[in-house]
């Protein structure tokens, strides 16, 4: 009788490694990678994804339980995954079952786990009628006064109130919907009908530089380096044409759903008529979308997805060309629990799989383009837009030493008139949402904060309320100041509704339109405002970062910052990086279409290094400025960090266990600087005290071993404290 096989389970508990477990001797279906499973654990019985079969008859099996149930008796991710699951679970530090479980949608194991809850949204009907109760009178009024809110806000403001909601909506008083967002693919709007430009000799070469690494089996990685409307979609889309004919499989993230439908629809319109299907996959869809995706790649239905990052996990067997747009963008780092980046997981399943990878950018991160310039990778660059067209003429506007009324320069307004006149588009950048950022007491000086965050709370005048934009709790604003009684409570500082408000008064007759974070709920909120912009239906679009990322828009001449200090100065060794990005990305919204475009960058520091590099458009100029400062301080891209956040709701049990973990590493730490505890920048968070210790090397391996034995030897952090390893940080808040 043949010995059992052995298999190797990531166990959804959070352990790193797998488990080994006996296949039983009678079951009919084999032993296939990408099951999910059943298995006995400890005392009870927990789920997990077969990773490997291992060999049988080892002396290993001894004491291995069997395990119990096959869930789905369809693997849900092919082999080839295994490897790279494994890989990345060694790279973060991450429990591989946690890993594997983050990967795949949550609806692949709904029946384990359930869907995910429902984003649940209350307003007010359209009824004066009077609620029964106290509590529920109390609510209705909120509603009526503050327009429609979260479940979970109407939870954190009214507790214990579930029943109360169930019984107003019986009532048909409050009104639900759920309100994720569902984009989908249709509807994407696009200019031509697919027919292909002639090439730039500059998107001619780059394409003729990628043809043999399409071609060929190898790993190939790409930087696409273009300016702003130099055409490296098309670049994408030739490459992509180009793979699928081959019979390859593609990929390509853009790095917020936002951006998928433009996309999309560029796709669609080129590459229709294809055998196999193209499809989008984000966090977006719904459940039975998300799945009826899944399962068409796995059985080869479909060959090329465009997604957002958690498509870097899409179940292809083999891929053969990943195109990350936008490389650059935070976006891409997954912020909370599994903290992996996407465009460092492209670059490792394109080494697994031997494929061509294409990171496209006007502004590469620091750490793409350090590889492209010694020769890691190779350097594809777009020189010129696309038709002779000219870049954007930028110029400072300099406030220091001078006071101006509300937020906008005259040369500003002045540059806004005109464009009016000439019945051309504008768009203001400012990176701040609500009326006014805060608000201050003018008698004593207090400024009025999240009582769980610690964090100033943003004012919101058209819904007189008060928001945190971290726990995303909301408050009424106070009459009186919480500290002195005094009644000079005032709003500071600008945000995007107040802009909108001061734009009304200087141009009555304009059409605005706001873009942001705010504004763009619902799912239809973005193709909308996309669609309106491309007729001509507004003449002045205000917005935050969200309006500088990779849109199309033809008619805009003029884009306005209106301040760029507040990128600049932000406590954060990326805020250069980070401004000289958002600065170089709006700009390159202007002069697209025909007519040429101009930018006004409103500062108080005309002087700092970041703007010579952005007037100039010299991408290397930054670089090289930069680079000094990153080297000498040993920050990424010429060291690397692993940020570990220490957490919990009583302050002295964290600093305690923060200490420990400090001495701990600090005894061990050989070629490892190990910086902290000191609170996070968000010291507070949802109430939780916060601190952290930051590991710094010049290069990987030291780093890897020293969470290796923190790992195995560390000791624990006690109940009620969180720790975190996040590896390769990117918010350090
Ligand atoms: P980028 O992503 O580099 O900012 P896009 O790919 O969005 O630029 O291209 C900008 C515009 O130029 C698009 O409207 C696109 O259709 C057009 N375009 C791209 N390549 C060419 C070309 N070779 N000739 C004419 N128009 C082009
Ligand atoms: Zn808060």
């Amino acid at each position: 009788m043949p010995s059992p096989a052995v298999v190797h389970v990531a166990v959804f508990v959070p352990l790193r490694k797998p488990f080994s477990y006996l296949w039983p001797a009678g079951w009919k279906q084999s032993p296939t990678p990408g099951l999910l499973l059943r298995v006995p654990f400890g005392p009870r019985s927990a789920y997990g994804f077969l990773l490997r079969v291992g060999a049988g008859g080892e002396a290993e099996e001894n004491g291995l339980k069997e395990v119990t149930e096959i869930v789905d008796p369809e693997p849900l991710f092919p082999p080839s995954m295994t490897a790279f699951f494994e890989r990345i679970a060694r790279y973060y530090h991450h429990p591989i079952g946690d890993v594997v479980g983050t990967a795949l949608p949550p609806s692949i194991f709904a029946r384990i786990a359930g869907a995910p809850a429902p984003e649940l949204v209350y307003s007010a009907a359209a009824t004066e009628a009077v609620p029964p109760g106290p509590k529920q009178r109390q609510i209705v009024d909120w509603l009526r006064r503050h327009g429609s809110t979260p479940r979970r806000q109407l939870r954190a403001l009214f507790p214990g109130t579930a029943p109360v909601l169930k019984r107003l909506a019986a009532l048909g008083m409050v009104t639900v919907e759920d309100c994720r967002r569902e984009w989908t693919a249709n509807g994407a709007e696009g200019g031509g009908e697919g027919i292909a430009p002639e090439l730039t000799v500059d998107q001619r070469d780059a394409l003729e530089a990628l043809r043999p690494a399409l071609a060929g089996d190898a790993f190939a990685p790409f930087l696409l380096h273009g300016v702003t409307g130099s055409g490296k979609t098309e670049v994408y889309l030739r490459a992509a044409e180009e793979a699928r004919s081959l019979g390859r499989k593609i990929l390509v993230l853009v790095p917020e759903i936002a951006l998928t439908p433009q996309l999309v629809g560029r796709f669609r319109q080129r590459m229709g008529g294809a055998q196999k299907e193209m499809a989008v996959l984000h966090s977006g869809l719904s459940n039975r979308e998300r799945r009826t995706v899944w399962k068409g790649v796995m059985a080869d239905r479909i060959d090329l997805v465009i997604g957002t990052r958690s498509a870097i996990f899409a179940p292809f067997e083999s891929l053969g060309l990943i195109i990350v747009d936008e490389e650059h963008e935070s976006g891409y780092k997954q912020s909370e629990g599994f903290r992996y980046n996407a465009r460092d997981l492209a670059l490792w399943r394109a080494q697994l799989d031997g494929a061509t990878v294409i990171l496209g950018s006007a502004t590469p991160s620091l750490a793409t383009f350090r590889r492209a310039r010694e020769g890691k990778i190779g350097l594809l660059s777009l020189r010129c837009r696309v038709l002779f067209r000219p870049l954007p003429e930028v110029h400072l506007v300099d406030l220091s030493r001078r006071s101006i009324q509300g937020c906008l320069s005259p040369e500003l307004v002045t540059a806004l008139g005109e464009n009016l006149e000439r019945k051309e588009q504008s768009l203001l950048l400012l990176n701040r949402r609500g009326f006014a950022p805060f608000i201050l007491c003018h008698d004593c000086g207090t400024v009025i904060r999240c009582p769980r965050c610690e964090i100033s709370l943003t004012y919101y005048r058209r819904r007189n309320l008060l928001r945190c934009h971290y726990c995303d709790g909301i408050a009424e604003p106070p009459d009186t100041c919480p500290h002195c009684r005094g009644a000079s409570l005032n709003p500071c500082g600008t945000g995007t509704e107040r802009l909108e408000e001061e734009l009304v008064t200087l141009f009555p007759a304009a059409r605005l339109a706001r873009m942001d974070s705010d504004s763009m709920t619902g799912k239809d909120a973005y193709p909308q405002m996309v669609g309106k912009m491309a007729r001509g239906d507004v003449d002045i679009l205000v917005g935050t970062q969200m309006v500088a990322k990779g849109h199309d828009f033809a008619r805009i001449t003029l884009v306005g910052v209106v301040d760029a200090d507040a990128t600049l100065f932000l406590p954060d060794f990326r805020s250069a990086e980070r401004a000289f990005s958002l600065l170089t990305q709006v700009s390159g919204r202007a002069g697209r279409g025909v007519l040429p475009g101009r930018v006004l960058i409103q500062t108080r520091n005309p002087a700092h290094y970041v703007f010579g590099s952005v007037i100039g458009h010299d991408y290397e100029n930054f670089y090289d400025q930069e680079g000094v400062f990153r080297r000498d301080m040993g920050y990424p891209p010429f060291g690397h960090l692993v940020n570990i956040v220490i957490s919990g709701g009583k302050d002295e049990t964290v600093e305690e266990a923060a200490s420990l973990l400090a001495a701990w590493l600090q005894s061990s730490a050989g070629a490892v600087e190990v910086l902290g505890p000191a609170p996070c920048l968000l010291g507070r968070l949802r109430g939780k005290r916060r601190l952290q210790i930051v590991l710094k090397a010049a290069s990987r391996p030291p780093l890897h071993q020293l969470l290796e034995l923190f790992e195995k030897d560390a000791p624990r952090p006690p109940a009620g404290v969180k720790m975190i390893v996040d590896v390769d940080p990117v918010d350090m808040f």
